[in-house]
């Protein structure tokens, strides 16, 4: 499985201790084997590969990582990215009713989907009506009955509009009838009933078809749908390229659902589609019953994918521990009185990130005396601070007493600001410099009740 490719693609890079070109060309190799074996489309795999090559040889030596785990890293993050990123929410009509239309090839799963999402909608509080479009096939029309009578919510049908349950109309037999007329009817009818989301049914045939995608297209224009979705088997494999492209090209839809992943144990049109179509996958459907059916959430779909989960858990771990060391260095440092300009960077940035603060939640209890430094900081200063400090050489970096007038007007040059900004600067520096001493001596904050040292 895809699954298992992934994990023996990593397990060559365990207790490496730096990766090479070389390491990182072969497990992309992998990875893109991996890939087209789930039957991802070429294109697909083509770009991921790249992109994961590309961050892998860019990626920093880690102190809190092993190269194996930061390599899982950046292909969880891509597999994230490529599904979608963040999951996204059906977009509501601000006059309902909202009209969501479904569209696919037959077997597709459309029908299912209507129940499903009729269900679901009626669990967050709407009142859906579900329409049934697809005059094609016969018992089409009693198929939808039955899943809204499974959903308890009302379904439209051609026969004088009955809803749900009813004599199946056109049971048995070929129906005939205009289905654009059928959707407009429903949305006339969902407006007098205070239905306030219309789930329209259509048909689809086994293969692309003209004559049906121009009956989608005629009744979209018709109903002008808020969601388009294109529902498409997730075990159709390389086919899913051609179908969802027919299909964006035909109807233009909105978003997708997968359906049929409880069989899919390869995940290769999840991870094509988006990409793809340039759609986002909206809900996924995995399985027969109504209850089998939710929201699409890129990362946990990721995660599936990898199955890595005890690995990223404990990536997630690591980086956390490491940030926590890293502070507690910091701060030994800078009290030990090694305090550089490097450090002085570090805390006008939290100085900067309290101040957009400050102003979020009004200022901060105990905080009065630094109120008007911390009010004042800006973003701005920040980067002049940054700009400056840029322009210094190292040696000026570590031991900013030898800036004298000659580096001054240099460095104020080098960074597009002034002799006084320089100035200021080290002025400040060596101000925050000595607060940190006295601070390490025992004498707690300045001017906060503590004994100067
Ligand atoms: P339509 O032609 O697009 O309307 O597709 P249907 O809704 O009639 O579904 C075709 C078949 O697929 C039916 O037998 C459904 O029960 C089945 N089906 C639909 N969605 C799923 C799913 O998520 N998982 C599985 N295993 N079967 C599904
Ligand atoms: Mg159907």
């Amino acid at each position: 499985s895809l699954q298992d490719r992934l994990q023996s693609a990593f397990k060559n890079l365990r207790g490496k201790g730096r990766l090479s070109e070389a390491d990182i060309d072969a497990t992309a190799r992998e990875i893109r084997l991996a890939l087209l074996d789930a039957d991802v489309a070429v294109p697909v795999v083509r770009a991921f590969t790249a992109r994961v090559k590309e961050r892998a040889l860019g990626v920093e030596v880690s102190k809190a990582l092993n190269p194996a785990q930061q390599v899982v890293k950046i292909v969880n993050e891509e597999l994230v990215t490529i599904l979608g990123g963040e999951t996204r929410r059906v977009r509501f009509a601000k006059n309902p009713p909202t009209v969501i239309m479904l569209a696919g090839l037959q077997g597709a799963g459309k029908t299912t989907l209507a129940g499903k999402l009729g269900r679901w909608l009626k669990e967050q509080g709407n009142s859906p009506m579900l329409v049934a479009c697809d005059l094609q096939r016969p018992n089409a029309v009693n198929q939808l009955q039955v899943v809204g009578q499974q959903a308890g919510v009302t379904v439209f049908a051609p026969e004088a509009g009955n809803t749900g349950g009813g004599d199946g109309g056109a049971e048995g037999t070929r129906s005939v009838g205009d289905p654009v007329q059928v959707a407009r009817d429903a949305i006339a009818e969902a407006r007098r009933t205070l239905h306030d989301v219309v789930v329209v049914d259509t048909a689809g045939r086994l293969g692309i078809d003209a004559d049906l995608m121009q009956q989608a297209r005629d009744i979209r224009d018709a109903v002008n749908p808020d969601e388009v979705l294109f529902v498409i088997d997730a075990m159709i494999g390389q086919d899913a390229v051609q179908t969802a492209e027919a299909f964006a090209e035909g109807v233009d839809f909105t978003g997708v659902v997968l359906t049929k992943l409880d069989g899919d144990a390869r995940g290769g049109a999840a991870l094509s589609v988006r990409e793809i179509t340039g759609r986002p996958i909206m809900f996924a459907s995995t399985g027969e019953k109504l209850t089998d059916f939710d929201v699409f959430h890129p990362d946990r779909m990721a995660g599936r994918i990898l199955d890595m989960g005890d690995m990223l858990s404990l990536i997630e771990q690591a980086e956390k521990v490491y940030d926590a060391e890293q502070a507690e260095k910091d701060a030994e440092r800078m009290l030990g009185g090694t305090f550089t300009l490097q450090d002085f960077l570090k805390q006008m940035e939290t100085l900067s990130k309290m101040g957009s603060m400050s102003k979020l939640m009004g200022l901060l209890p105990g905080m009065g005396q630094f109120k008007d430094q911390i009010a004042n900081f800006d973003d701005r200063e920040l980067d002049k601070v940054k700009a400056i400090i840029l322009s210094m050489t190292p040696k000026e970096r570590d031991d900013p007493k030898i800036i004298d007038g000659s580096r001054r007007a240099r460095i104020s040059k080098g960074s597009g600001t002034s002799v006084q900004d320089v100035n200021q600067l080290v002025t400040r520096f060596f101000e925050a410099r000595k607060m940190m001493q006295q601070m390490a001596k025992g004498g707690g904050m300045p001017g906060m009740g503590g004994v100067p040292g």
